[in-house]
C-alpha cells in the first residue's frame, strides 16, 4: 500500500496552492460581495493548464491524471469555493462528457477549446421538474431536415452565462424504449437562436461561480451535434456523475482544511480569561475534530480518484466519498464560525463565506440522501 502523492503531484500541489493565495484569496472576499464571475482569474487559471489536467495532449490537455485535477480543486476551495467549483464543473461536467463519449471530430472541435482554458461548457442534466429523478427529463429534441430540434428548459447550470461559455451538453429525450424514455445528449453551442441563457441566480453561497436556468424554444442545431450513442445519454451522464462526486468531494475536502487552517490561527491569536482560545479542551477538542474528519475524508476522495485513474469501478466509493466529505465540510465550517465567535458571522473573515459555501456539497451532483440510496442500492444488488 502507498498512500503517498508523486513528487510531481507535490510540487503542483504547491504550485496551485501557491496560485490560490497570492491571485485568488486576496479578491475573494470582494468577488462574494459583487458576486461577479471573475474572467482575469479564471483565464490564470487556464493559464496554469488546470482545465486540461486530465485530458492527453492531442487535445490540448496536460496529460495528467484525474488524482491531479482532484489536488488542483482541494488548494482552490481551501480558499475560495467559487473557484474551486468553476475549475470543478468546467473539467468533471464541461469537457469530461466530450473526452469520454465524443467522436474524434467532436472531441477536436468541441475539447480542445476547453482543455486550453479558452473557453468554458456546461452539463445541462437538472430540470425544474427533474432534479434527483434527473430520468424525468421533460425537454425533447427530434430530427427535422438533418437538425435537432430542442424544446425545454433546464435549472441551475453552472458556467454556461458566463464571457467564456461556449456550449452546454444537454439530456433531452428523443423517443421511447418501451415505457421508457429514450434520452440522448446533444452539444447546443451558446448564441443558437432560440437558446435564452437566464439571470443568475442569487445564491446563499458559491457567488462567483455562474449558475443560470436555461431555455430551449425551437433550438436548431445540427444533427452531428448528438453526442455519443443516441439513447445512452442518461446512462453517459450518470458515469459522468461517478467522476463528479469524487471531485465534489475533493472540493469538500479542500473547504474543511480552509477552515481548519483559519481556525488554528485565530485560536493561536485570540485572547479570552488572559489565554489564546486554543488552550481551552472545548476548542482544541474542536480542532483535533476537524482534522481527523479533514483527513479521513481525504483519504476517503483520493482513494476513489485512484481508483478512477486505474479505470475500477468505483461508483460506490464514488457515492461515500461525496457523501462523508460534504458532510464533514458543513460540520467544519460551523464549527469554525464558532470557534471564531462573533468574527465568524462578519463576512471579511474567510470562514463566514466558507460556511454559506458549504451547505450546496450536500446538495450539488447529487444530495446526501441520493448518495445513501445509492450506496444501498450497489450493497444491496437491486
Ligand atoms: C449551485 C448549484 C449548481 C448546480 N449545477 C448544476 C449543473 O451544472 N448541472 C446540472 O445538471 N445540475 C446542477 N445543479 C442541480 C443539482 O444537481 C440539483 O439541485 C440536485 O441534484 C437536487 O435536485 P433538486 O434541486 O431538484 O432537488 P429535489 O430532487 O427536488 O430534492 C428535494 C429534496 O428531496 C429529497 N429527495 C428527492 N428524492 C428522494 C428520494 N427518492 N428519497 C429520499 N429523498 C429524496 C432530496 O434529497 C432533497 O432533500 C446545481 C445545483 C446548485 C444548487
Amino acid at each position: 500500500m502507498d498512500f503517498s502523492f508523486t513528487p510531481e503531484q507535490n510540487e503542483f500541489r504547491r504550485t496551485v496552492r501557491d496560485f490560490a493565495e497570492k491571485v485568488i484569496a486576496p479578491r475573494a472576499e470582494e468577488m462574494d460581495e459583487t458576486e461577479e464571475f471573475p474572467e482575469d482569474i479564471v483565464r490564470q487559471m487556464g493559464g496554469l493548464g488546470l482545465f486540461g489536467l486530465p485530458f492527453p495532449e492531442e487535445y490540448g490537455g496536460a496529460g495528467a491524471d484525474f488524482t491531479t485535477l482532484c489536488i488542483a480543486i482541494e488548494e482552490l476551495a481551501r480558499v475560495d469555493s467559487s473557484m474551486a467549483i468553476t475549475l470543478e464543473a468546467g473539467v468533471g461536467l464541461g469537457a469530461m462528457p466530450i473526452f469520454l463519449f465524443g467522436s474524434e471530430d467532436q472531441k477536436q472541435k468541441w475539447l480542445v477549446p476547453l482543455a486550453r482554458g479558452e473557453h468554458l461548457a456546461g452539463f445541462g442534466l437538472t430540470e425544474p421538474g427533474a432534479g434527483s429523478d434527473a430520468g424525468g427529463t421533460q425537454t425533447k429534441a427530434r430530427v427535422e431536415n438533418g437538425a435537432w430540434i430542442i424544446d425545454g428548459s433546464k435549472s441551475f447550470i453552472t458556467n454556461v452565462g458566463t464571457p467564456m461559455s461556449l456550449f452546454v451538453t444537454i439530456t433531452a429525450v428523443t423517443g421511447k424504449n418501451g415505457n421508457t424514455q429514450e434520452i440522448s445528449n446533444i452539444i447546443v453551442p451558446v448564441g443558437t437562436p432560440g437558446f435564452t441563457v437566464g439571470k443568475k441566480y442569487k445564491k446563499m453561497g458559491w457567488h462567483a461561480s455562474d449558475t443560470r436556468e436555461l431555455a430551449f424554444d425551437g433550438v436548431r442545431v445540427p444533427e452531428e451535434n448528438l453526442l455519443g450513442a443516441k439513447g445512452e445519454g442518461f446512462k453517459n451522464f450518470l458515469t459522468i456523475l461517478d467522476g463528479g462526486r469524487v471531485a465534489i468531494g475533493a472540493l469538500a475536502v479542500g473547504l474543511a482544511q480552509g477552515c481548519l487552517d483559519q481556525s488554528i490561527a485565530y485560536a493561536k491569536e485570540r485572547k479570552q480569561f488572559g489565554r489564546p482560545i486554543g488552550e481551552f479542551q472545548a476548542v482544541a477538542f474542536k480542532l483535533a475534530d476537524i482534522a481527523t474528519n479533514t483527513e479521513l475524508a481525504r483519504l476517503a476522495v483520493y482513494r476513489g480518484a485512484w481508483m478512477a485513474d486505474r479505470g475500477m469501478p468505483f461508483k460506490k466509493e464514488a457515492s461515500m466519498a461525496k457523501l462523508f466529505a460534504s458532510e464533514i465540510a458543513v460540520t467544519a465550517a460551523r464549527e469554525a464560525v464558532q470557534i471564531h465567535g462573533g468574527y465568524g458571522f462578519i463576512n471579511e473573515f474567510p470562514v463566514s463565506r466558507f460556511y454559506r459555501d458549504s451547505k450546496v456539497l450536500e446538495i450539488g451532483e447529487g444530495t446526501s440522501e441520493v448518495q445513501r440510496m445509492l450506496i444501498a442500492r450497489e450493497l444491496l444488488g437491486f
